[in-house]
């Protein structure tokens, strides 16, 4: 079946099963297929659900291999115990929990039930924690999940084991529960068996892949091989070895985990039930529980991380126990241990007959990791999925191969997201290690890892640490955040003190530079940013198609504008700049280049007429911002830098003293400014030229700190958080930057409809109490209902009061209308204000 036969699958969101599936004898193994419209590698989970979803959007001609006996392949999926705790600081992992949960509730195996709701407690030993379990319960709220916060006395009525006395009180889902994820795969598959969609071979092993011109060709399997142009990877902990076989870097690593079982416990005498208590989460000691009928399960992290190359991963054969097995190391359990007879004290009574070191998948930002290769076209991975989100992940991938566009936002979980600095071994693993250390910990949004730094500087770094700046990391690079040097600043400005949460990776430098730059001048260092020339001879035409708005051919001409996704959805935000007639330079956001870049190459021609060179590290950038930046530009450069010689989205090549420069006049940071382009070595150059020439007018270096809080208070939108491909740009307010009259582009059919449409609007928000700070992902309330979330937030200077984004419903959305915000348990009101 060609893709676009598909057409009439495309009704997205509605894959679900209706009722309950019932188990199959699985189709004859012996044979297998020569060719195969898809091939999915691995028949865990993730591989499973992959098929499944795929046979509801009516795929046929599917191939799924797996190396183990079906379904208890010997992967991760055949010993998790399987707990699942829905709720995440991502709404995207939140949602894949969301619908996992109920999926799996309508699945059984010939075992039975694949999911028993039995309802999470988390419990808080803490003060930091109990206040964190309030934000999750925020973020629940937010994303669409029950859940209440509980004393420790009603703890306990839940779950009669816990010492009560030890804890502050707990957070509660009633929705969580244990998935069996092995009957969820086999029902899965059945599924998928049953209406003639697919075929599973087990006991085959895949050798090899075939890579002709960039494009899968076939599968090498130790039973024959298979023509195919699309494989599916969802090989878990072997995920990365997959990809060697094609040259691409799957950045993954397996890490043992460990996991034992208790003997029967007395309270529990009798309990034939596979599990009644709620499960339990005891992330102070970075450790859960779960009942397993009479006896009790414990999971721990609570030790270093013990990594394993996946080259030294046994084969079935030489495993004692299964491939995805580990010996148990005793010496690494003694703490948790410790943890749990505190925590559970009748456990004390037990011992443990099962005790295992688990293999799980890793990635450097604990995210999976999904998408199409932009190496290798037909090279599709869904890897780094815990069961808790595998009937989510089968989705978004059917829904990817389908028709391209996934019902969620999934860019945290782009396969394109790593840039090349994130992806040699040392990186992957230094960074894997350390999410396995912070698995459970309470982490900031704005902390800092402490390893892989200085991987990218820009040009002006000596400048920057002379100025003390205090760097934060994005993609590798390393971006000032703050600059202490302008601590003097304070004497002239009076920041408002914070407490708590916000005050945390914070200064009130950031709101000095943030004044200054309104009132004065500032230099960014804006290098980061990602920078792809666009060239050839259909570049204009082609860019066009991608654009929602009309692309400027004039040369020097800047356009904003977003590129949406088949279904009108904001894929990417970005200016063009017209340099030439057959020449556009592209500017998108340092972390957000790799996915920008992998959409724009997905789409180019076939017949070579246009090409895209990422020149990010050819050219550095600074932007000048401020009242004073024309009179400090005009001092270096003879070109006529006036509003009237030098318009608003205008760009032009200039010389900045010796200085070749591209000048850009655009800001985020609404001021007079530009942003100023030139070749990397001459970078230190400039930021000297125009440090001395902006010496009279008391010129500082400002930090990402303050950009931010500049942007937010001046509506600048950020794509990832305020917009992206669930938005569109009408109710993202970018109606400005789209021109429905133009010749076709992609998603314009889609945003004609979504615009009769529209529901929600993203609001400009300001928060009563100027003493109140908020961060971001907070739940809004009117009325007893939540209405939406927070998409981003910020402190405003030069308002004096808290900022924050949301989509609230359109009868909400006029200005003068109240709303409350939940922060940490407490609300605020806040108001729908034109913005500042
Ligand atoms: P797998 O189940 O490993 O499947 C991958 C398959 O690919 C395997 O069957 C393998 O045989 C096959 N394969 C690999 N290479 C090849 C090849 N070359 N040819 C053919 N086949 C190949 N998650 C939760 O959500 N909740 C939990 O409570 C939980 N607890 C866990 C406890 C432990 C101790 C561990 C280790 C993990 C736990 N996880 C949990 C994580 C979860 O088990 C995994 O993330 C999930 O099962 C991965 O599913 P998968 O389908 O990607 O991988």
């Amino acid at each position: 079946m060609k893709q676009r036969d598909l057409v009439g699958f495309q009704q997205r969101a509605t894959a679900e099963p209706k009722g309950r599936i019932a188990p199959t004898l699985n189709s004859n193994l012996t044979t297998m297929e020569n060719t195969a419209k898809l091939v999915i590698i691995g028949a865990g989970i993730v591989g499973c659900s992959t098929a499944y979803h795929l046979a509801k959007l009516g795929w046929r001609d599917i191939v799924v291999i797996d190396r183990g006996s079906l379904f208890a392949t010997g992967g991760s999926t055949s010993h998790a115990p399987g707990l699942v705790f829905q709720t995440n600081s991502s709404q995207t992992m939140t949602r894949l929990a969301k619908y996992t949960v109920e999926l799996y509730s309508q699945l059984e195996s010939s075992e039975g039930s694949a999911f028993y709701g039995v309802g999470s407690v988390e419990v808080a030993y803490t003060e930091a924690r109990w206040q964190e379990l309030k934000r999750k319960l925020g973020w629940a709220k937010s994303w669409g999940i029950e859940g209440a916060m509980l004393t420790p006395e009603q703890a306990k009525e839940k779950i009669p084991l816990l010492d009560e006395t030890k804890i502050l009180g707990a957070y509660y889902v009633p929705t969580d529960g244990i998935a069996k994820a092995v009957r969820a795969a086999e029902a899965l598959a059945n599924f998928a068996i049953n209406s003639s969609a697919a075929k599973f071979y087990g006991n085959t092993q895949v050798l090899d892949i075939e890579v002709e011109q960039g494009q899968v060709k076939s599968v090498i399997t130790n039973k024959g091989n298979i023509a195919t142009d699309k494989v599916v990877v969802c090989a878990g902990i072997w995920g990365s070895l997959i990809g060697e076989m094609v040259g691409e870097v799957i950045p993954l690593v397996p890490v043992q985990h460990q996991y034992v079982k208790t003997s029967p416990l007395s309270e529990l005498a009798g309990e034939t039930r596979e599990v009644v208590q709620p499960i339990l989460r005891h992330q102070d000691r970075s450790m859960y529980f779960r009942q397993h009928s009479d006896c009790y399960g414990i999971g721990s992290y609570q030790h270093e991380p013990l990594l394993v190359d996946p080259k030294d991963i046994l084969t079935h054969k030489d495993s004692p126990m299964m491939p995805s097995v580990k010996q148990f190391t005793e010496s690494h359990f003694q703490a948790a241990w410790q943890s749990t007879v505190e925590l559970l004290p009748s456990l004390a009574q037990t011992e443990l007959p099962y005790k295992i070191n688990g293999m799980m998948s890793f990635t450097p930002d604990s995210f999976p990791i999904i998408g199409e290769s932009s190496q290798v076209r037909g090279f599709w991975v869904a890897e780094a999925v815990w069961v808790t989100h595998g009937g989510g992940v089968g989705k978004m991938v059917a829904e990817l191969l389908t028709t391209g566009v996934p019902s969620l936002d999934l860019h945290e979980c782009d396969i394109n997201r790593f840039p090349q600095v994130a992806q040699s071994s040392k990186y992957i693993w230094a960074s894997a290690a350390q999410q396995y250390r912070e698995v459970y910990d309470i982490i900031h949004p704005l902390a800092q890892p402490t390893h892989s730094r200085q991987l990218r500087v820009s040009p002006f770094y000596p400048r920057l640490q002379e100025l003390g700046a205090v760097f934060f990391t994005s993609a590798g690079w390393e971006r000032p955040q703050w600059f202490e040097s302008n601590a003097k600043l304070l004497e002239k400005y009076t920041i408002p003190e914070r407490q708590g949460w916000s005050a945390q990776n914070w200064s009130t430098i950031q709101g000095a530079e943030h004044l200054a730059t309104r009132e004065g001048l500032a230099m960014y260092d804006l290098t980061s940013f990602t920078k792809l020339e666009v060239t050839g001879e259909k570049a204009c035409e082609y860019l066009q198609y991608l654009c929602a708005n009309k692309v400027s051919s004039n040369v020097g001409k800047v356009t904003y504008t977003s590129m949406l996704d088949a279904n009108g959805g904001i894929m990417c935000d970005l200016t063009i700049t017209c340099l030439d007639k057959n020449r556009f330079w592209v500017v998108t956001g340092g972390a957000v280049g790799g996915h920008d870049l992998a959409w724009m190459r997905s789409h180019l021609p076939k017949d070579n007429s246009v090409n895209i060179a990422d020149v990010s590290s050819s050219y550095c950038c600074l932007g000048l911002w401020g009242p004073s930046a024309p009179k400090v530009l005009s001092e270096v450069t003879d070109t006529d830098v006036s509003n009237k010689g030098f318009g608003f989205f205008t760009a032009r090549q200039i010389y900045l003293g010796a200085i070749p420069a591209l000048a850009v006049r655009v800001s985020y940071v609404g001021e007079l400014g530009w942003e100023i382009y030139v070749p990397t070595e001459s970078g230190l150059k400039l930021w000297d030229l125009l440090w001395q020439a902006g010496q009279p007018y008391n010129i500082i270096a400002a930090g990402v700190g303050a950009f931010e809080s500049l942007r937010l208070e001046k509506g600048y939108l950020s794509w990832g958080a305020d917009i992206h491909t669930e938005y569109d740009p009408y109710e993202a307010g970018l109606d400005f930057a789209v021109r429905l009259n133009k010749d076709e582009f992609i998603g314009r059919d889609a945003l004609l409809q979504r615009k009769q449409y529209q529901s929600r609007k993203l609001c400009y928000l300001t928060l009563n109490d100027p003493s109140v700070v908020i961060m971001g992902k907070e739940p809004i309330m009117a009325e007893g209902k939540v209405l939406g979330y927070v998409t981003s937030a910020g402190y405003g200077y030069s308002l004096g009061r808290c900022v924050a984004y949301a989509y609230l419903p359109l009868g909400y959305s006029t200005p003068g209308t109240n709303v409350e915000i939940e922060y940490f348990g407490d609300r605020y009101l806040a108001t729908v204000t034109d913005i500042g």
